[in-house]
């Protein structure tokens, strides 16, 4: 249990590049999935996707619906 707590005042989020996007990078999927709905709200944003980055252990989101539902 050593979870990192975030004691500065600057909250940076984490972020990676996945192809030429520089991706926001959540901890969690329920983080991300809280932050899609956000995104929804502020945003209009639609079919909001989480999914687990392939190049490290966190998640991502993307406005890409899944190919494989109709
Ligand atoms: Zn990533």
């Amino acid at each position: 249990m050593t979870r990192k707590q975030n004691f500065n005042n600057k909250f940076e989020p984490k972020k990676c590049w996945v192809g030429d996007t520089h991706k926001i990078c959540y901890d969690t999927k329920e983080e991300a999935e809280v932050a899609a709905k956000v995104a929804e709200y502020d945003h209009a944003a639609k079919d909001l996707t989480v999914y687990k980055c392939e190049f490290g252990d966190h998640w991502h989101l993307s406005s890409k619906p899944k190919a494989d539902r109709s």
